[in-house]
């Protein structure tokens, strides 16, 4: 089973102690490509730096809602040229934490939509409690390809991201009791989802409030083929058709 790790963050201090030896075993068992997912200025560096060393890994750019207050536009434009960085992100608009003003972070996405917009890459999704200012921006500045990383609105919500052409990709948390997103999941066309694991973040059952790493994909793969009636094999080639035509195919 092929499975494409669409959201890692690879390069965080978790995984210090045995980053090669997990990215080799993940390569190993069929868990490739992996899209190591930038937030900031180090952490952009460091995914492009990994996507150097692994042929099976590539990069995206971007400076999450977190980071919104750093934002180097022209550092992002400079980084986004690199022929292994296949999008920009994440970016988008956090409004749990809040750890940047709504205003700033605002700003800082509208700018890097028209960075991806100019150089026709897709952008990833952060979007936390903020769907409303989210689809407003999006539909003002429409990006050419939209994934919604981590994807936490409801079937309404996916059936407007759907109407535009964007995708929804899922995390551990549908393994937790979810019923809004297993509505989703049921609803979700076959070719507009991926599967990832914001690793090391939001590690599925039955492996929850451990350190989250791309071997958990399963999982995930798991319950979407329960909910779809599908076998994990069928979710997990389809999963990876549509992020090689999302992430890796050659742009118009
Ligand atoms: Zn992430």
């Amino acid at each position: 089973m092929k499975i494409y790790e669409t959201h890692a963050h690879l390069d965080f201090p978790q995984f210090d102690q045995d980053r090669d030896i997990l990215i080799r075993k993940c390569i190993e068992k069929g868990i490739a490509p992996i899209n190591n997912i930038g937030v900031n200025k180090e952490t952009n560096r460091a995914s492009i730096q990994l996507a150097e060393k692994y042929d099976e890994i590539y990069a995206t750019v971007g400076y999450h809602p977190h980071d919104a207050d750093k934002l180097d536009i022209q550092e992002i434009k400079q980084l986004a040229a690199h022929q292994k960085v296949v999008a920009i992100g994440e970016i988008g608009l956090d409004y749990y934490r809040n750890l940047t003003p709504p205003k700033v972070q605002k700003k800082a996405f509208i700018e890097q939509l028209k960075i991806a917009k100019e150089l026709e890459k897709p952008v990833v999704i952060h979007d936390r409690d903020a769907h409303q200012d989210i689809l407003e921006i999006l539909e003002e500045f429409l990006p050419e390809k939209v994934v919604f990383h981590c994807f936490s609105g409801n079937v309404i919500f996916l059936e407007k991201i759907l109407e535009k052409g964007w995708f929804a990709s899922f995390t551990g948390t549908i393994t937790y009791k979810n019923p809004q997103l297993a509505d989703v999941i049921r609803m979700i066309p076959t070719d507009r989802f991926f599967v990832e694991t914001d690793s090391p973040y939001l590690s599925p059952q039955p492996n929850r409030g451990k350190r989250n790493s791309p071997l958990n994909l399963q999982y995930i793969i798991q319950k979407i083929a329960e909910i779809k009636f599908l076998a994990p094999k069928k979710i997990a080639a389809m999963s990876y058709q549509n992020a090689v035509d999302f992430f890796l195919s050659k742009k118009a």
